[in-house]
């Protein structure tokens, strides 16, 4: 089985000013992942030392045992990478897009032709090949992007944030697509929205100012919050006192009263409350919610 390890990784930037990773170490293996943390937790500079895109501080990546840096073209070619940056090649068809992809990782013509043919049949984009990157929907574009990244049929896969922008619709149908793709590779995925992976990744990666928080099963994680999300009845006049004690993780209003999802870790002694099963997204809130909150 191959294994990504990826060991004591820290990362300044600004000579030493601001530190995007701070010994950041996780081993992962075929399935996919979910790299989950708000703007600024370092996702994209992890994505970017991965892919040997940048040079860490200190620690290394090991790609079976082998050092990426030593491993340079033999582990290129194994690579599929979207980085999260787009718009730059809005001039260039579909098509001319994957050629000129194809030839940087250095593919031969016929290889590359039949590769071009199938992944545009599986990003469902054959009718749109012809058509300029820059014409193309936000979720056209996003598989586009996928779909250069697969070109080499890679067994490690990084795509950085590739449902940003995207309307429901096509963040289920992207999400759905990369679950299809996934196979037997190690693809690791970016985003700041928890259901873009909580049903697809067999583990979930929380990064929080470039520290790993906790590397687990969706499960497994959701259950740590056990005890600790509540819900609790209120009247309109009392939502500016709920809202200074606690997370609020959701707001429904009804007719006679205010229902609030709150996360604590001390259940609520001035409002009646009832504990609820915690999910993925409460999580999230625990984790990354700043402020002064029990
Ligand atoms: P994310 O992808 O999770 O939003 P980034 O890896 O882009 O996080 O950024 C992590 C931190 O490093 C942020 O504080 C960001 O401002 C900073 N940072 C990222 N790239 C640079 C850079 N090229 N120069 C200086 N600071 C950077
Ligand atoms: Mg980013």
């Amino acid at each position: 089985m191959v294994t990504l390890e990826i060991k004591n990784i820290t990362k300044t930037y600004k000579k030493g000013a601001v530190k995007a990773l701070d010994n950041f170490t996780a081993t992962l293996t075929p399935g996919v992942y979910g790299l989950l943390g708000p703007n600024g937790a370092g996702k994209s500079t992890l994505m970017n030392i991965i892919t040997d895109n940048l040079t860490a501080d200190s620690g290394e990546v090991l790609f079976d045992g082998e050092n990426i840096k030593s491993l340079g073209a033999s582990y290129r070619a194994i690579l599929g990478y979207m980085p999260q940056q787009q718009g730059v090649y809005d001039d260039f068809t579909l098509n001319r897009f994957l050629w000129y992809m194809a030839a940087l990782k250095g593919m031969k013509k016929a290889a590359a032709k039949e590769k071009i043919t199938q992944l545009l049949d599986t990003v469902n984009l054959t009718e749109d090949a012809h058509k300029k990157l820059g014409s193309f929907s936000g979720g056209m574009k996003q598989r586009a992007l996928i779909a250069q990244a697969l070109l080499n049929d890679p067994k490690v896969l990084i795509l950085d944030e590739p449902t940003a922008g995207l309307d429901p619709k096509e963040r289920i149908r992207i999400r759905n697509f990369i679950s299809e793709i996934a196979g037997d590779k190690i693809v690791l995925i970016s985003t700041h929205v928890v259901s873009d992976i909580e049903f697809i990744a067999k583990e979930i990666i929380l990064l929080s100012g470039g520290k790993l928080v906790a590397m687990d099963t969706a499960r497994s994680l959701t259950e740590t919050l056990s005890g600790k999300v509540f819900e609790i009845d209120i009247a309109g006049g009392e939502l500016d006192d709920v809202r200074r004690r606690y997370r609020i993780s959701n707001i429904f209003h009804s007719d006679d009263k205010i229902t609030v999802r709150i996360v604590t870790d001390i259940a609520p002694d001035k409002y009646a409350c009832r504990e609820v099963t915690p999910t993925l997204e409460d999580l999230y809130l625990y984790v990354f919610e700043e402020g002064h909150h029990r």
